[in-house]
């Protein structure tokens, strides 16, 4: 299969004539070719998009809404196609691409399309003597850049509200998966979006990803990914004074009490842990238990751990399929030896796997669980994105927000206790831009999804996505 950008309605080659292979993590099979676009096809986005927000942007809201709403029936028609493909760019299993990546991808354009039918403003009178009312405007052509880990579902969160509200977009899927982004460009033209008002350009982040933030005529840049490309990419565009939202990466604290509702605590955390891979920023990587329940939990979370499968994403009863890449999949079995150098001890997993059969050269990692590891050590300060989670006691409250506190990430923290005093004191005090107390990834797309310190900059979701792609104009007329 050879992929093709999606420019002004149309697909297009890439102006180089080149592409790049694009492999199947759970075979290591070369299965697609990936565009090798560079700044000369973002350049044919950026006009097409131009054009195209000539009309778009000034299109009555409730027809954009249509034709949006459109999409979503079209996505949800293609689930098992989309999750199929889902799984086979990212190694995910076909049954969490089908329960949350697809139905996820068709929820952000269904809630942004209805939601930008009641955006409103303020007004503010002043008494005889004037009103001034905020005019709320589409900016013009947004950039949008976004990871590999929830790939469809990621890429049209940033798109759905970018388009709601009237701008046009270019926007680049992460080259390690991009195939269900060519996928959705199909079904743009099927829903009938007009041509220009999403590009779709494939390539590498240098050639592409730099393009988009470099350039003079987009003026916002919503990015999701990891914090270093998150810092290179505000490097570029905040000199050029750019609006920008990044979320980026995370290393997310799990806190356990003694006074936890223990069975929902521990069937939580298996899906915090190991969900997706471990592959989701808001996945727990650090958790915390109070001493006086450290060894049960302990011992309770490695039996059930031990009895997770993991191998062919085809295969329904495997609950983790593959790494999504070699060079993350080293890069994570990397870590699993330095956390033993830092004097971790591995209670289970910690090797990768060779399934028999048509996965036997795939890119699998055992859910693996360290302990006896000190809080500031590599492993529990940096972000390693896998399967791979470490157990810390600890005794008092204050103990423990000092340790989930000190990485330079503030993404997502989960905290289980049935005390509510203590939950609302411990919430307030996480550096943390969201809080999950007895429950985990439960998602209400209304509410701010962000991060804080390194984890990054701005909010989505909600309204405070579609005023992100919106300016504010004051508006006074003198009574
Ligand atoms: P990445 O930063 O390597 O790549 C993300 C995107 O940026 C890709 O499309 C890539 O091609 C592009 N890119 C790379 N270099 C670029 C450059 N110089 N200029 C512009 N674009 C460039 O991240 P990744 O490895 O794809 O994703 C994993 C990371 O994403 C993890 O750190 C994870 O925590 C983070 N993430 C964060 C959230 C969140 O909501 N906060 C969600 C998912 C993933």
């Amino acid at each position: 299969m050879k992929l093709l950008n999606y420019i002004n309605g149309r697909f297009a080659e890439p102006q180089s004539g080149k592409w790049f292979d694009n492999t199947d993590p759970a075979t290591q099979t070369v299965y697609s070719q990936i565009p090798d676009s560079d700044s000369r096809d973002v350049d044919a986005a950026v006009a097409a998009a131009e054009e195209a927000f000539k009309t778009w942007s000034v299109m009555p809201v409730k027809k954009r809404s249509d034709i949006l709403l459109r999409l979503v029936s079209l996505i949800d028609a293609n689930l098992d196609q989309l999750a199929e493909a889902e799984s086979l760019d990212n190694g995910k299993p076909v049954w969490l691409a089908k329960q949350v990546d697809i139905p996820r991808a068709s929820a952000n354009f269904h809630f942004y399309a209805t939601a930008a039918l009641h955006l409103n403003s303020e007004t503010h009178a002043m008494e005889n003597t004037a009103i001034n009312y905020t005019l709320r405007q589409p900016i013009g052509v947004a950039g949008c850049i976004s990871p590999w880990n929830l790939p469809l579902y990621l890429f049209t969160w940033k798109i759905a509200p970018a388009l709601a509200s009237g701008n046009c977009v270019v926007a680049k899927p992460s080259e390690i998966t991009p195939v269900t982004a060519h996928l959705l460009s199909e079904l743009c033209i099927k829903a009938g979006l007009p041509a220009g008002v999403l590009n779709i350009v494939h390539g590498t982040g240098p050639n592409v990803g730099a393009a988009i933030a470099a350039h003079p005529r987009i003026p916002v840049i919503s990015f999701t990914g990891g914090t270093k490309t998150g810092a290179e990419i505000s490097r570029v565009a905040a000199p050029m004074f750019k609006k920008l939202s990044l979320e980026l990466g995370g290393k997310n604290p799990n806190i356990i009490f003694e006074d936890c509702d223990f069975e929902h605590a521990l069937s939580t955390t298996i899906k915090s842990s190991f969900s997706n891979q471990g592959e989701i920023c808001l996945c727990g990587s650090r958790i915390f238990i109070e001493r006086s329940i450290y060894d049960k939990f302990k011992e309770a979370l490695v039996a059930k751990t031990k009895q997770l499968k993991t191998g062919d994403p085809k295969d329904k009863e495997n609950f983790l399929g593959a790494i999504v890449s070699k060079p993350h999949y080293e890069k994570i079995l990397s870590y699993i030896d330095l956390a033993q150098q830092e004097g971790g001890t591995i209670l289970c997993g910690g090797k990768a796997i060779h399934p028999q059969g048509r996965c036997a050269n795939g890119l699998f990692i055992e859910p693996t669980i360290i302990e006896n590891l000190p809080y500031t050590c590599r492993t529990n300060q940096e972000e390693i994105f896998g399967p791979v989670v470490t157990l810390t006691p600890f005794d008092t409250e204050e103990e423990v927000l000092k340790m989930a506190n000190s990485t330079s990430y503030g993404l997502a923290a989960t905290v289980w206790t049935t005390n509510l005093s203590r939950a609302h004191r411990v919430a307030a005090a996480l550096h943390s831009g969201i809080v999950w107390i007895n429950c985990w990834l439960l998602r209400d797309l209304r509410t701010p999804f962000g991060g804080v310190k390194h984890s990054g900059v701005g909010r989505e979701g909600g309204f405070e996505a579609l005023k992100f792609f919106t300016e504010e104009k004051n508006i006074c007329i003198k009574l």
